[in-house]
């Protein structure tokens, strides 16, 4: 994609749940190259819209764009396919499992069940490939040097990059990431926020759902600010930051 020219849009998105409007006709835009922070209070509806980009809920009403062709209602795998990869709120992996075993499997068998015997079912060529990406990218987001341990002995910190790393192995161009600073220790999110700068500077397109602030702030180009499902406000960090409704939706004051 060419550096800011739009990647994603999101337009008038809705989710209902029975009688409950979780996402309330919700637009906004992502363009190449931009870190975009979705924000709000618990229960706001960004994980519900971060669901209906993905495609792992279907809309109410709405269209969602990806370098300009409709991906509304597309299965969440031809989604990623077209290069929109995410992580999840909470982390998904095999405790068990070496670092690099997971991101492999974990690329290859997202949203599958059935681990092992689809790993069995796999030909050899298959595996060394997928073993190889899996490699290339815990490279990237510099976890080489514990990608032979045990996932579930890693600090949450190294959970999530290993869940970046998992997302990175179908090349998207746009990465989506779910609260990932959530429950991480100062030097975690240090180290976090610079793997983010970095995939920036290598061109990927980055949306961050974020409950801490502080986080969103010094690494977005662009705030969109959820409250009860609805868009409440859009702009710089800088703008949101000044926003009296903003401070009103988190401090209730
Ligand atoms: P956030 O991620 O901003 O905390 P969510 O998108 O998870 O918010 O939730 C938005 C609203 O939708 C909440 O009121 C939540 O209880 C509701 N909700 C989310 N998922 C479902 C679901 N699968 N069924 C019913 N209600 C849901
Ligand atoms: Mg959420």
């Amino acid at each position: 994609p060419v550096h800011g020219e739009p990647l994603l849009q999101v337009d008038a998105v809705r989710k209902e749940f029975g009688g409950l409007v979780a996402v309330n006709d919700v637009s906004f835009e992502i363009r190449a190259g931009d870190i975009v922070g979705l924000i709000g209070p618990n229960g706001a509806g960004k994980s519900t819209t971060f669901n209906l980009v993905t495609g792992v809920l279907s809309l109410t009403s709405g269209a969602v764009r990806f370098r300009g062709e409709t991906i509304t209602g597309l299965p969440s795998r031809q989604i990623a396919r077209r290069g929109i990869s995410r992580t999840f709120q909470h982390v998904k992996m095999i405790p068990d499992m070496t670092v690099l075993e997971n991101v492999a499997l974990g690329g290859y068998l997202r949203g599958r069940s059935g681990a092992v015997r689809a790993m069995l079912r796999m030909d050899r060529a298959e595996e060394r490939q997928l073993f190889a990406e899996a490699e290339r990218q815990l490279t990237r987001i510099g976890m080489a040097d514990r990608m032979h341990e045990l996932a579930g002995n890693l600090a949450l910190g190294p959970q999530r990059l290993m869940e970046i790393a998992r997302a990175l192995c179908t090349d998207p161009s746009l990465l989506l990431l779910d609260e990932p600073a959530a429950g991480l220790r100062h030097k975690e999110k240090q180290a976090l926020a610079e793997v983010l700068r970095q995939l920036k500077s290598e061109g990927m397109s980055l949306l961050l759902v974020e409950h801490d602030m502080e986080f969103v702030m010094g690494l977005t180009d662009r705030i969109v600010v959820m409250e009860f499902g609805t868009r409440l406000m859009e702009g710089t960090p800088a703008e949101v930051q000044a926003s009296p409704a903003v401070r009103a939706a988190y401090l209730g004051t």
